[in-house]
Protein backbone atom coordinates (compact mmCIF):
# COMPACT_ATOMS: atom_id res chain seq x y z
CA UNK A 1 0.00 0.00 0.00
CA UNK A 2 1.05 3.51 -0.90
CA UNK A 3 2.85 5.21 2.34
CA UNK A 4 0.87 8.14 2.10
CA UNK A 5 -2.42 6.61 2.27
CA UNK A 6 -1.30 4.34 5.51
CA UNK A 7 -0.48 7.50 7.14
CA UNK A 8 -3.80 8.48 6.03
CA UNK A 9 -5.80 6.08 7.15
CA UNK A 10 -3.71 6.12 10.63
CA UNK A 11 -4.49 9.70 11.10
CA UNK A 12 -8.25 9.40 10.79
CA UNK A 13 -8.30 6.86 12.90
CA UNK A 14 -6.10 8.47 15.79
CA UNK A 15 -8.75 11.07 15.22
CA UNK A 16 -12.18 8.95 15.69
CA UNK A 17 -10.49 7.26 18.44
CA UNK A 18 -9.26 10.58 20.33
CA UNK A 19 -13.03 11.83 19.41
CA UNK A 20 -15.22 9.18 20.58
CA UNK A 21 -12.68 9.24 24.11
CA UNK A 22 -14.01 12.91 24.60
CA UNK A 23 -17.55 12.77 23.03
CA UNK A 24 -18.75 11.32 26.92
CA UNK A 25 -21.56 12.97 27.15
CA UNK A 26 -22.06 15.31 30.34
CA UNK A 27 -25.72 14.91 32.07
CA UNK A 28 -27.02 16.62 34.90
CA UNK A 29 -27.59 14.51 38.51
CA UNK A 30 -29.70 16.62 40.92
CA UNK A 31 -30.97 15.38 44.39
CA UNK A 32 -32.44 17.57 47.39
CA UNK A 33 -32.79 17.22 51.07
CA UNK A 34 -33.65 18.94 54.08
CA UNK A 35 -30.85 20.13 56.32
CA UNK A 36 -29.57 23.57 58.13
CA UNK A 37 -33.36 24.29 58.65
CA UNK A 38 -33.51 24.86 54.83
CA UNK A 39 -34.15 23.08 51.56
CA UNK A 40 -30.71 22.06 50.54
CA UNK A 41 -30.33 21.31 46.19
CA UNK A 42 -27.07 19.86 44.97
CA UNK A 43 -26.98 19.25 40.60
CA UNK A 44 -24.14 18.25 38.93
CA UNK A 45 -22.58 16.97 35.58
CA UNK A 46 -21.37 13.89 34.91
CA UNK A 47 -21.00 11.31 32.48
CA UNK A 48 -21.50 8.49 35.48
CA UNK A 49 -24.96 8.90 37.09
CA UNK A 50 -24.54 6.25 39.87
CA UNK A 51 -21.17 7.85 41.00
CA UNK A 52 -22.43 11.25 40.77
CA UNK A 53 -25.51 10.85 43.11
CA UNK A 54 -22.86 8.76 45.31
CA UNK A 55 -20.71 12.32 44.99
CA UNK A 56 -24.12 14.57 46.14
CA UNK A 57 -24.69 11.60 49.01
CA UNK A 58 -21.01 12.43 50.68
CA UNK A 59 -22.31 15.93 50.46
CA UNK A 60 -25.42 15.69 52.44
CA UNK A 61 -23.12 13.95 54.55
CA UNK A 62 -20.99 15.97 55.49
CA UNK A 63 -23.36 18.84 55.85
CA UNK A 64 -25.32 16.61 58.28
CA UNK A 65 -22.22 16.05 59.88
CA UNK A 66 -21.41 20.07 60.26
CA UNK A 67 -24.91 20.56 61.30
CA UNK A 68 -24.50 18.01 64.50
CA UNK A 69 -21.53 20.37 65.41
CA UNK A 70 -23.42 23.40 64.73
CA UNK A 71 -26.90 23.79 65.06
CA UNK A 72 -28.42 25.57 67.95
CA UNK A 73 -31.63 23.35 67.50
CA UNK A 74 -29.57 20.33 68.58
CA UNK A 75 -29.36 19.92 72.10
CA UNK A 76 -25.84 18.41 72.15
CA UNK A 77 -24.22 20.40 69.14
CA UNK A 78 -20.61 21.72 69.89
CA UNK A 79 -22.15 24.83 69.96
CA UNK A 80 -24.78 24.09 72.63
CA UNK A 81 -21.90 22.65 75.11
CA UNK A 82 -20.00 26.01 74.49
CA UNK A 83 -23.66 27.36 75.19
CA UNK A 84 -24.66 25.22 78.65
CA UNK A 85 -20.90 25.58 79.83
CA UNK A 86 -21.13 29.60 79.47
CA UNK A 87 -19.67 31.35 82.41
CA UNK A 88 -18.00 28.36 83.53
CA UNK A 89 -16.15 25.84 81.65
CA UNK A 90 -13.35 25.69 78.28
CA UNK A 91 -15.26 23.39 75.93
CA UNK A 92 -12.85 21.79 72.85
CA UNK A 93 -14.16 21.53 69.57
CA UNK A 94 -14.04 20.08 66.38
CA UNK A 95 -11.62 21.28 63.58
CA UNK A 96 -14.94 22.64 61.55
CA UNK A 97 -16.60 23.97 64.61
CA UNK A 98 -13.38 25.64 65.73
CA UNK A 99 -12.28 27.02 62.09
CA UNK A 100 -16.54 28.87 61.69
CA UNK A 101 -16.26 30.00 65.29
CA UNK A 102 -12.63 31.84 64.47
CA UNK A 103 -13.92 33.30 61.35
CA UNK A 104 -17.24 34.47 62.85
CA UNK A 105 -14.53 36.40 65.12
CA UNK A 106 -12.69 37.56 62.71
CA UNK A 107 -16.01 39.15 60.78
CA UNK A 108 -17.26 40.22 63.78
CA UNK A 109 -14.46 42.82 64.35
CA UNK A 110 -14.04 44.15 60.35
CA UNK A 111 -17.71 44.61 60.85
CA UNK A 112 -17.52 46.52 63.98
CA UNK A 113 -19.85 43.94 65.64
CA UNK A 114 -22.54 44.36 62.85
CA UNK A 115 -22.44 40.35 62.34
CA UNK A 116 -21.46 38.93 65.98
CA UNK A 117 -21.73 35.41 66.64
CA UNK A 118 -23.01 35.90 70.47
CA UNK A 119 -26.11 36.49 68.60
CA UNK A 120 -27.92 33.56 70.55
CA UNK A 121 -30.25 35.25 73.54
CA UNK A 122 -31.89 38.37 71.26
CA UNK A 123 -32.68 35.33 68.59
CA UNK A 124 -33.69 32.90 71.09
CA UNK A 125 -35.88 36.03 72.69
CA UNK A 126 -37.31 37.13 69.30
CA UNK A 127 -38.03 33.45 68.03
CA UNK A 128 -38.48 34.29 64.88
CA UNK A 129 -39.56 31.76 62.25
CA UNK A 130 -40.47 29.80 65.28
CA UNK A 131 -43.92 29.40 67.35
CA UNK A 132 -42.76 31.60 70.03
CA UNK A 133 -42.00 34.69 67.84
CA UNK A 134 -43.17 37.90 69.23
CA UNK A 135 -41.96 41.55 69.87
CA UNK A 136 -40.66 41.31 72.76
CA UNK A 137 -40.71 44.05 75.80
CA UNK A 138 -38.11 46.69 76.15
CA UNK A 139 -36.94 45.53 79.06
CA UNK A 140 -36.54 42.32 77.90
CA UNK A 141 -34.58 43.53 75.23
CA UNK A 142 -32.28 45.81 77.23
CA UNK A 143 -31.78 42.48 79.25
CA UNK A 144 -31.01 40.18 76.26
CA UNK A 145 -28.21 42.85 75.17
CA UNK A 146 -26.44 42.51 77.73
CA UNK A 147 -25.16 38.78 76.90
CA UNK A 148 -24.31 39.86 72.90
CA UNK A 149 -20.90 40.69 72.89
CA UNK A 150 -18.20 39.15 70.80
CA UNK A 151 -15.20 39.93 72.80
CA UNK A 152 -16.65 37.96 75.58
CA UNK A 153 -15.55 34.65 73.63
CA UNK A 154 -12.59 33.28 74.72
CA UNK A 155 -9.94 30.94 73.00
CA UNK A 156 -7.27 28.64 73.51
CA UNK A 157 -4.82 27.57 71.35
CA UNK A 158 -6.14 23.78 71.29
CA UNK A 159 -9.27 24.90 69.73
CA UNK A 160 -11.51 24.98 73.09
CA UNK A 161 -13.47 27.70 73.65
CA UNK A 162 -15.35 29.33 76.34
CA UNK A 163 -18.20 32.26 76.75
CA UNK A 164 -17.69 34.57 80.02
CA UNK A 165 -20.80 35.09 81.56
CA UNK A 166 -23.16 32.76 82.29
CA UNK A 167 -26.09 32.71 79.60
CA UNK A 168 -24.24 33.97 76.54
CA UNK A 169 -25.46 31.98 73.68
CA UNK A 170 -23.72 31.57 70.59
CA UNK A 171 -25.57 30.91 67.21
CA UNK A 172 -23.63 30.33 63.68
CA UNK A 173 -27.45 30.70 61.72
CA UNK A 174 -25.60 33.73 59.45
CA UNK A 175 -22.09 31.65 58.86
CA UNK A 176 -23.01 27.79 59.10
CA UNK A 177 -24.47 27.27 55.70
CA UNK A 178 -21.77 28.95 53.79
CA UNK A 179 -19.08 26.82 55.25
CA UNK A 180 -21.29 23.49 54.98
CA UNK A 181 -21.41 25.05 50.50
CA UNK A 182 -17.32 25.25 51.04
CA UNK A 183 -17.01 21.71 52.23
CA UNK A 184 -19.28 20.54 49.21
CA UNK A 185 -17.46 22.39 46.91
CA UNK A 186 -14.15 20.51 48.13
CA UNK A 187 -16.02 17.23 47.57
CA UNK A 188 -17.17 17.86 43.95
CA UNK A 189 -13.65 19.54 43.23
CA UNK A 190 -11.85 16.47 44.43
CA UNK A 191 -13.94 14.42 42.40
CA UNK A 192 -13.29 16.20 39.54
CA UNK A 193 -16.32 17.71 38.55
CA UNK A 194 -16.73 20.93 36.70
CA UNK A 195 -19.57 21.93 36.39
CA UNK A 196 -21.96 22.13 39.04
CA UNK A 197 -25.04 24.16 41.16
CA UNK A 198 -24.86 23.85 44.74
CA UNK A 199 -27.66 26.05 46.32
CA UNK A 200 -28.37 25.75 50.32
CA UNK A 201 -31.29 27.43 50.50
CA UNK A 202 -30.62 30.23 48.75
CA UNK A 203 -26.85 30.00 49.93
CA UNK A 204 -25.39 29.49 46.11
CA UNK A 205 -22.21 28.46 45.09
CA UNK A 206 -21.93 28.31 41.06
CA UNK A 207 -19.14 25.48 40.14
CA UNK A 208 -17.26 26.25 36.64
CA UNK A 209 -18.99 27.43 34.36
CA UNK A 210 -22.39 26.08 32.33
CA UNK A 211 -21.44 23.09 30.09
CA UNK A 212 -21.73 25.38 26.96
CA UNK A 213 -18.99 27.54 28.66
CA UNK A 214 -20.97 30.60 29.79
CA UNK A 215 -20.89 31.63 32.96
CA UNK A 216 -23.76 31.14 35.15
CA UNK A 217 -27.02 33.19 35.71
CA UNK A 218 -28.18 34.15 39.05
CA UNK A 219 -31.24 35.48 39.55
CA UNK A 220 -31.76 37.78 42.62
CA UNK A 221 -34.60 37.57 44.01
CA UNK A 222 -36.89 40.88 43.85
CA UNK A 223 -37.15 41.34 47.71
CA UNK A 224 -40.73 43.02 47.42
CA UNK A 225 -42.52 40.05 45.45
CA UNK A 226 -42.80 36.69 45.87
CA UNK A 227 -40.00 34.21 46.03
CA UNK A 228 -39.05 33.22 42.56
CA UNK A 229 -40.08 36.61 41.17
CA UNK A 230 -36.45 37.91 40.18
CA UNK A 231 -35.27 41.70 39.67
CA UNK A 232 -32.20 41.46 38.39
CA UNK A 233 -29.62 38.67 37.08
CA UNK A 234 -25.60 38.12 37.95
CA UNK A 235 -23.60 36.41 35.91
CA UNK A 236 -21.09 34.19 37.60
CA UNK A 237 -18.17 31.58 37.48
CA UNK A 238 -17.38 29.34 39.88
CA UNK A 239 -17.78 31.76 42.66
CA UNK A 240 -20.69 31.78 45.74
CA UNK A 241 -23.13 34.11 45.50
CA UNK A 242 -25.17 34.74 48.99
CA UNK A 243 -28.08 37.03 49.99
CA UNK A 244 -29.74 38.22 53.30
CA UNK A 245 -33.23 39.65 52.82
CA UNK A 246 -36.13 40.54 55.62
CA UNK A 247 -38.45 38.23 52.69
CA UNK A 248 -36.89 34.89 54.24
CA UNK A 249 -38.08 34.67 57.50
CA UNK A 250 -40.44 37.62 59.39
CA UNK A 251 -43.62 38.24 61.07
CA UNK A 252 -45.65 41.29 60.08
CA UNK A 253 -47.49 42.74 63.30
CA UNK A 254 -48.83 46.53 63.45
CA UNK A 255 -47.81 46.96 59.52
CA UNK A 256 -43.98 46.09 61.14
CA UNK A 257 -42.15 43.76 59.30
CA UNK A 258 -40.19 41.69 62.27
CA UNK A 259 -37.58 39.78 60.34
CA UNK A 260 -34.53 37.61 61.58
CA UNK A 261 -31.13 39.40 60.80
CA UNK A 262 -30.80 41.32 64.49
CA UNK A 263 -28.70 44.84 65.07
CA UNK A 264 -26.62 43.64 67.60
CA UNK A 265 -26.24 47.15 68.89
CA UNK A 266 -30.15 47.79 69.45
CA UNK A 267 -31.21 44.14 69.99
CA UNK A 268 -34.10 44.88 66.71
CA UNK A 269 -33.94 43.69 63.71
CA UNK A 270 -31.84 45.75 61.41
CA UNK A 271 -34.09 48.92 59.80
CA UNK A 272 -31.68 51.26 57.75
CA UNK A 273 -33.36 51.08 54.88
CA UNK A 274 -31.58 48.02 53.10
CA UNK A 275 -33.95 45.26 52.49
CA UNK A 276 -31.25 42.61 50.89
CA UNK A 277 -27.50 42.23 50.66
CA UNK A 278 -26.10 40.29 48.30
CA UNK A 279 -22.62 38.94 48.21
CA UNK A 280 -20.48 37.81 45.62
CA UNK A 281 -16.87 35.80 46.44
CA UNK A 282 -14.62 32.90 46.21
CA UNK A 283 -15.97 31.43 49.62
CA UNK A 284 -19.35 31.06 50.59
CA UNK A 285 -18.48 31.10 54.53
CA UNK A 286 -17.26 34.82 53.84
CA UNK A 287 -20.13 35.45 51.34
CA UNK A 288 -21.94 34.31 54.23
CA UNK A 289 -21.81 36.42 56.97
CA UNK A 290 -20.70 39.81 55.13
CA UNK A 291 -23.95 39.49 53.46
CA UNK A 292 -25.46 39.40 57.00
CA UNK A 293 -23.11 42.32 58.00
CA UNK A 294 -23.76 44.32 55.32
CA UNK A 295 -27.39 44.00 55.86
CA UNK A 296 -26.85 45.34 59.20
CA UNK A 297 -24.53 47.99 58.22
CA UNK A 298 -26.87 49.89 55.99
CA UNK A 299 -25.71 51.68 52.45
CA UNK A 300 -22.64 53.42 53.30
CA UNK A 301 -21.01 51.62 56.05
CA UNK A 302 -21.88 48.44 54.09
CA UNK A 303 -20.75 49.07 50.85
CA UNK A 304 -17.29 50.96 52.44
CA UNK A 305 -16.85 47.55 53.91
CA UNK A 306 -16.72 45.66 51.00
CA UNK A 307 -14.85 47.89 49.25
CA UNK A 308 -12.09 47.96 51.51
CA UNK A 309 -11.84 43.76 50.90
CA UNK A 310 -10.45 42.28 47.85
CA UNK A 311 -12.20 40.31 45.48
CA UNK A 312 -15.25 40.81 47.65
CA UNK A 313 -18.35 42.29 45.51
CA UNK A 314 -21.85 43.30 46.96
CA UNK A 315 -25.29 44.44 45.77
CA UNK A 316 -27.33 45.81 48.22
CA UNK A 317 -31.30 46.81 47.99
CA UNK A 318 -32.94 49.40 49.86
CA UNK A 319 -37.03 50.04 50.76
CA UNK A 320 -37.13 53.01 47.99
CA UNK A 321 -35.78 50.20 45.52
CA UNK A 322 -32.78 51.87 44.91
CA UNK A 323 -29.97 49.38 44.20
CA UNK A 324 -26.18 50.12 44.92
CA UNK A 325 -23.31 47.69 42.98
CA UNK A 326 -19.79 47.78 44.39
CA UNK A 327 -17.20 48.70 41.74
CA UNK A 328 -16.30 45.50 40.45
CA UNK A 329 -19.84 43.85 39.66
CA UNK A 330 -21.07 46.69 37.53
CA UNK A 331 -20.70 44.81 34.51
CA UNK A 332 -21.95 41.40 35.60
CA UNK A 333 -24.98 42.21 37.04
CA UNK A 334 -28.31 43.04 35.32
CA UNK A 335 -31.73 44.69 36.70
CA UNK A 336 -34.62 43.58 34.48
CA UNK A 337 -37.26 45.26 36.90
CA UNK A 338 -37.73 49.14 35.65
CA UNK A 339 -38.59 49.74 39.48
CA UNK A 340 -35.62 49.30 40.30
CA UNK A 341 -32.91 52.11 40.27
CA UNK A 342 -29.21 51.61 40.30
CA UNK A 343 -27.70 54.28 42.23
CA UNK A 344 -23.72 55.26 42.02
P1 LIG B 1 -30.43 33.11 56.15
O1 LIG B 1 -30.11 32.21 57.28
O2 LIG B 1 -31.88 33.34 55.96
O3 LIG B 1 -29.73 32.75 54.89
P2 LIG B 1 -28.55 35.07 57.13
O4 LIG B 1 -27.35 34.43 56.58
O5 LIG B 1 -28.60 36.55 57.03
O6 LIG B 1 -29.88 34.55 56.53
O7 LIG B 1 -28.58 34.66 58.65
C1 LIG B 1 -29.60 34.99 59.52
C2 LIG B 1 -29.38 34.16 60.75
O8 LIG B 1 -28.16 34.55 61.37
C3 LIG B 1 -30.44 34.35 61.81
O9 LIG B 1 -31.47 33.42 61.66
C4 LIG B 1 -29.66 34.14 63.09
O10 LIG B 1 -29.51 32.76 63.34
C5 LIG B 1 -28.31 34.69 62.75
N1 LIG B 1 -28.15 36.14 63.01
C6 LIG B 1 -29.11 37.10 63.11
N2 LIG B 1 -28.56 38.30 63.34
C7 LIG B 1 -27.22 38.11 63.37
C8 LIG B 1 -26.09 38.97 63.57
N3 LIG B 1 -26.24 40.26 63.78
N4 LIG B 1 -24.86 38.41 63.55
C9 LIG B 1 -24.70 37.09 63.34
N5 LIG B 1 -25.70 36.24 63.14
C10 LIG B 1 -26.94 36.73 63.15
MG1 LIG C 1 -25.46 35.12 56.42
Amino acid sequence: MNKKIVIGILYILTTLIFLSGCSKELKPVEESSYMLGTYLTIKLWTDHEEEGKEIIKKSFDRIQEIEKKMSVNLEDSEINKINHASGEDFIKVSKDTSEVLKKSLSYAKISRGAFDPTIGKLVQLWGIGTDSERVPSREEIENALKYVNFHRIKEKNDDSFQLQNKGMRLDLGGIAKGYAADEVYKILKEKKIEHAMINLGGNIYAVGNKLDGSSWKIGIQDPLQKTGTHMGYLEVSNQSVVTSGNYERFFVQNNERYHHIIDPHKGYPAKNGVISATIVTDKSMDADALSTATYILGVDEGMKLIESLENVECILVTQSQEVYVSSGLKKKFNIINEKFHLKD
